[in-house]
């Protein structure tokens, strides 16, 4: 079904933000459309001596404003259309953050789940071999995504060191400490989530001290945030959840004990001094933040109209619907877009790209410091948007992102 397609959801949110900016149609037509991509067959040995034949992509989308970035995916429904969708979104992240990078995406359809890890070294190695003469620290700068972790991203940095017959850790990032991985990587999503939460409650007049969170989906992102909602911010988690169950205490769970019984048992269901709470009555609990740390679309125009939470920050790549954004906007609750909200990952990525380049590695409280000094700034732009023009937050954070874009393509002189 054409709506579902999430290349064309993308090109529709594009449109949206065009118009509200009044962009000339050569403009808007350029945005529409990766600038280059490519697809490749790899042909791949498995341990029991066969061969086997796997499609992949890599999709550059705009690199006006620099060198492409986004991450690569190991999925069974990879289509070249989610990564189109995906580099776009890429695009506008790298923007709406004011990095000096474009957007980028690629991955390979393939089932990891089914893979002993020397066929995964073997597939990693065949994908650079082929994407090679397209990527490269000047040019485009892959990371970890779904299913490809720090490990399958050290066999593809190795890979391409080899075939240029030089160390090169600026290829790619999410790379391990040792091969030139940055501090701070793991918790940077959650922890830009916090900044921007800290600096929507200033703005909302909202004191973060003793403030109620409740978080949907308790996996990296999720877990994170629950932890650092406590440290930096001063909050209170009242509830969270897995795909299993969620649990839920109105005086607050302790969330570093919650993340532990996590780690034991595989799910927050069952901590001890809570009851249980489906995923529907988390996502709307009367809190002061509501986290989707999980999947798409769970805030939808069928629930919109009773999330009671003030803030929503969202961790989660595409949590609301476009219907559900509007009736959540009218009701006053204040959306952190997930571009914005989740855009610390990528922004210490491209810390990670600046330290390979000077080969020159910053300490902890450094990478802490100048996340949030970009997370605050992203933020204060977007907000000034919104009230400028008296539009959703997402809407104003597209129009920052793509205004930023076709500058870029203006003074280059391509429009
Ligand atoms: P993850 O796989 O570590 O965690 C996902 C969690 O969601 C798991 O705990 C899972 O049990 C839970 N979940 C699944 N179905 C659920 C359901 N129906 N109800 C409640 N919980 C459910 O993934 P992650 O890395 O934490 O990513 C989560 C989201 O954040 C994704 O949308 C991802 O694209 C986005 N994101 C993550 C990062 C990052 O750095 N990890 C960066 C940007 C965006």
């Amino acid at each position: 079904m054409a709506e579902l397609n999430p290349f064309k959801i993308a090109q529709e949110q594009l449109a949206e933000a065009a118009q509200a900016l009044g962009l000339d149609d050569a403009t808007h037509e350029a945005l529409r459309w990766p600038m280059r991509e490519m697809t490749v067959t790899l042909t791949v040995r498995m341990d029991d001596g066969s061969v086997k034949v796997f499609r992949g992509y890599r999709v550059q989308y705009n690199d006006a404003r620099g060198p492409t970035k986004g991450g690569l995916r190991f999925h069974p429904q990879e289509t070249l259309d989610t990564v189109r969708a995906l580099a776009a979104w890429m695009t506008w992240k790298t923007a709406v953050m004011d990095l000096p990078l474009g957007g980028g995406k690629g991955g390979v359809t393939c089932n990891p789940k089914e893979m002993s890890p020397s066929e995964l070294e073997r597939l990693s190695r065949a994908f650079i071999r082929q994407v090679g003469r397209i990527i490269g620290p000047e040019k485009d700068v892959p990371a970890p995504d779904v299913y490809t972790t720090p490990q399958i991203m050290a066999w593809m940095m190795d890979e391409f060191s080899a075939l240029r017959g030089y160390n090169a850790p600026g290829v790619i990032t999410g790379k391990p400490l040792p091969l030139g991985g940055s501090l701070g990587r793991v918790d940077a999503t959650a922890r830009g989530g916090m900044y921007v939460t800290r600096e929507a409650a200033k703005v909302l007049g909202l004191k973060t001290e003793g403030a109620t969170v409740a978080i949907q989906g308790f996996g990296n992102a999720g877990q994170f945030a629950a932890t650092l909602s406590k440290e930096l911010l001063g909050m209170k988690v009242v509830a969270a959840s897995d795909s299993r169950g969620g649990v839920y205490n109105p005086k607050g769970i302790d969330p570093h004990a919650l993340v532990e019984h996590k780690q034991r048992t595989g799910s927050v269901v069952d901590f001890p001094g809570t009851e249980p709470i489906s995923n529907e009555d988390l996502l709307q609990l009367k809190v002061d933040l509501l986290v989707p740390a999980a999947l798409e679309n769970v805030i939808t125009d069928q629930n919109a109209d009773k999330i009671q939470a003030k803030i929503v920050c969202e961790l989660a790549n595409g949590p609301t619907t476009p219907e559900a954004d509007k009736i959540l906007h009218d009701r006053g609750v204040f959306v952190l877009p997930d571009f914005l909200a989740n855009a610390g990952g990528v922004t210490v990525s491209y810390f990670e790209q600046v330290q390979n380049a000077y080969n020159y590695y910053w300490p902890l409280e450094d990478v802490h410091k100048r996340l949030d000094q970009k997370m605050t700034k992203a933020f204060n732009d977007v907000y000034e948007t919104h009230k400028k023009h008296n539009v959703h937050m997402r809407l104003a954070a597209y129009m920052v992102a793509v205004a930023r874009v076709a500058e870029a393509m203006k003074l280059r002189g391509w429009v």
